[in-house]
């Protein structure tokens, strides 16, 4: 990767630090992007449905709750997806900014996490990541994942040396079962009608909404982006607070 994240980490230290929501809808990137933003921020990438999906994998009393929900494409409960939240985001490792992905997902979690920013040292921005529906539907019915590692791979854009072998620990890949086509579009039509107007009810909270057009762009380059605005972002809020002084 070619960004230097030291400009960041100096502006955010002294700062308030950034709380950076990726948004956008299934399929758009949001996974691979938080983990490689992990990386060049180590800040914790805090995604909602891996935490469900570790639920069910270890087949915990909530998990078995939640198997069904996600296997249809549709969305946990919002009072437990937000106790799940509140909870990791008291962790000590969200004080110097925290990634969350695939949260807020409605209106509810929006309002939630609004009322969660008040009276706490964070600068809320949120990142859309906007792709094409074709390109998204491609990339859905197109993605493999390794269970052991949590590696994901894709059958044409990014296979893996051995078909159907991941590359890391030689785990068997598998299909997620809301990656199956039915639940695909089930799942795009519950983004559209629940989570679309999560970003409008959060800038009107005054979060700051920024869109990145990737669906042309590799992964690396989606994240070299963000971390480039999210360095202007620091600084822009940081003018902004000194002008209000
Ligand atoms: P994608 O963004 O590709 O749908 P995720 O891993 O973020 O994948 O989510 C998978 C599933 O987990 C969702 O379809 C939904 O059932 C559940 N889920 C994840 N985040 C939330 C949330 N914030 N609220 C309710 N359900 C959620």
């Amino acid at each position: 990767m070619t960004t230097d994240n030291a400009a960041i980490a100096r502006k955010t230290a002294s700062r308030k630090p950034l709380a950076v929501m990726l948004f956008g809808a299934p399929g758009s990137g949001k996974g691979t992007t938080g983990k490689m933003l992990t990386t060049l921020t180590g800040w914790p990438h805090l995604a909602t449905g891996d935490l469900l999906r570790e639920q069910i994998a270890r087949e915990t009393p909530l998990g078995l709750e939640m198997r069904n929900i996600l296997a249809s494409g549709k969305l946990a409960p919002d009072d437990l997806v937000g106790r799940m939240v509140w909870d990791r985001l008291g962790w000590p490792d969200c004080e110097h900014g925290f990634l969350l992905d695939g949260f807020p997902r409605t209106i509810p979690q929006a309002e939630g996490l609004a009322q969660w920013f008040q009276g706490r040292p964070f600068s809320p921005v949120l990142i859309h990541l906007w792709v094409e529906y074709n390109e998204i539907l491609r990339r859905l019915t197109g993605r493999r994942i390794c269970p052991a590692c949590g590696a994901i791979y894709h059958l044409d854009s990014s296979p893996t040396k051995e078909p159907g072998i991941c590359d890391n620990d030689g785990g068997v890949l598998t299909i997620r079962a809301d990656d199956r086509e039915e639940v695909v579009l089930e799942r795009l039509q519950t983004y559209q009608s629940q989570t679309w107007p999560v970003a409008e009810t959060l800038r009107r909270h005054g979060v700051l909404v920024e869109a990145i057009d990737c669906g042309e762009m590799d992964p690396e380059s989606v994240a070299d982006r963000i971390v480039w605005r999210l360095d202007r972002i620091a600084g822009s809020i940081a003018k902004k607070k000194t002008k209000a002084e």
